[in-house]
């Protein structure tokens, strides 16, 4: 029964090697660094279709269409559908552009492998348009609005083009969702430039992507409690004369908590350059509550003592880094929208295919400077500003 199936199977491939050898060689045209790409486009053709539409339900009011010359379908398509395409479009998003011409043959200007599929998509509805309307043994000129007659044949055949090429735009899509699945893993160490505290947070988030239908997708996202665990390192050692060493108070301040709170991506996009390679790039935005720490002042007698609730990890955290726009509570993903959030970019990518990227953030101690920078001269220490932040994270895609 097994070495039958075996067989079988065996067969079938060989079938379809025989059969595709470029298909089979090629990998899906459409990969997680194609998301956003491919849910600019697909705002964009839901656009073009609505224009048309529009467009169309005129013309029945009015009682009839304008004439088809290349005046007049040029006309209608920068007045009437381009603006409502450009106005959606997201700047980030890779473009292309395709044009099937009177003697049936398509040229595609795609940046990437996965726009070029969709303009193919499009592009044949053109093609067996054209090659009808050659078959027929009707005018075979020059002039490709020549087999429109009027307008709205040509918005027709648009809205025809825009509706094939949005099928495969939401099966990738769905493709997507399945696929582009990662863990990211966050690690970080924060100590403090003026007090004597080191503080770690780390988690590990699993990250889906969502692009509902009918309503603004999503991008990545995935929630998970940041644990942190802040400790008071002191006190500060005190260096040289004896005799001084004596006189010196030494009075410090130092952050001390633990436990965890909320930490979340939402809205995060796998894209690509938009110049040559196109190689993937990650935009993060991560939301964090806020860490309870106290604060408190320390020393021997003479050093004042006191406490006070001070958060210590989150608000170094988020301190030199972009801020990312505050998010609404959202009823779909049941998450609140409070905690304050940065943005995460510049990953480093370990090849093409945007399966793993790294991003490694070191924040040099704030303050540094004027007598540090002098002690640290004298004692021929380095005097650059040493390290208060290391946050190390990391994704991966799931297999
Ligand atoms: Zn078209």
């Amino acid at each position: 029964m097994t070495t039958f199936r075996t067989h079988r199977i065996t067969a079938s491939l060989v079938l379809c090697v025989l059969a595709a050898p470029v298909l089979a060689a090629d990998p899906a045209p459409c990969t997680c660094p194609d998301m956003l790409d491919l849910t600019n486009r697909n705002r964009q053709v839901k656009t073009a279709i609505q224009m048309y539409e529009r467009s169309l339900a005129g013309w029945q009011s009015a009682g009839s269409a304008p004439a088809a010359n290349e005046a007049s379908r040029q006309q209608f398509q920068d007045e009437s559908i381009e603006p409502g395409m450009i106005e959606v479009r997201d700047s980030r998003a890779n473009t292309a552009s395709a044009r099937t011409g009177a003697d049936c043959r398509t040229v595609v200007t795609a940046p990437t492998a996965c726009l070029n599929v969709l303009m193919e998509q499009h592009e044949q509805v053109h093609r067996d348009a054209c090659r009808a309307h050659v078959s027929q043994g009707l005018s075979v000129s020059d002039v490709l609005v020549d087999r429109f007659g009027t307008l709205d044949n040509y918005a027709r055949e648009e809205i025809e083009a825009y509706k094939a090429e949005r099928i495969y735009i939401e099966a990738a899509l769905s493709n997507l969702e399945r696929d582009c699945r990662y863990t990211l893993e966050f690690d970080s160490t924060i100590s403090g430039s003026t007090e004597t505290t080191k503080a770690e947070a780390k988690t590990k988030v699993d990250l889906q992507a969502y692009f509902p239908r009918g309503v603004e997708p999503l991008g990545l996202q995935g929630s998970k409690p940041l644990n942190y665990d802040t400790k008071d390192i002191g006190p500060p050692k005190v260096m040289g004369d004896p005799m001084l060493k004596k006189l010196f108070v030494n009075c410090y301040v130092a952050s001390v908590g633990s436990g965890n709170v909320p930490f979340e991506v939402r809205e995060a996009w796998m894209m690509r350059e938009t110049q040559p390679p196109y190689g993937p790039l990650l935009v993060m935005p991560i939301y964090v509550g806020e860490t309870q720490e106290t604060r408190h002042m320390k020393g021997p007698r003479g050093c004042p003592h006191n406490s006070e609730p001070v958060p210590f990890w989150s608000e170094q955290f988020m301190l030199s880094k972009e801020r990312a726009v505050p998010v609404e509570a959202d009823s779909r993903s049941g998450s609140p929208g409070s905690a304050p959030g940065v943005i995460i970019a510049d990953w480093n990518f370990s090849d093409a295919s945007g399966d793993e990227a790294q991003k490694a953030i070191r924040v040099p101690c704030a303050g540094w400077g004027g007598m540090q920078q002098r002690a640290a001269a004298y004692a021929g220490l380095p005097t650059e500003a040493p390290t208060c932040e290391v946050t190390n994270l990391k994704i991966k895609r799931k297999r």
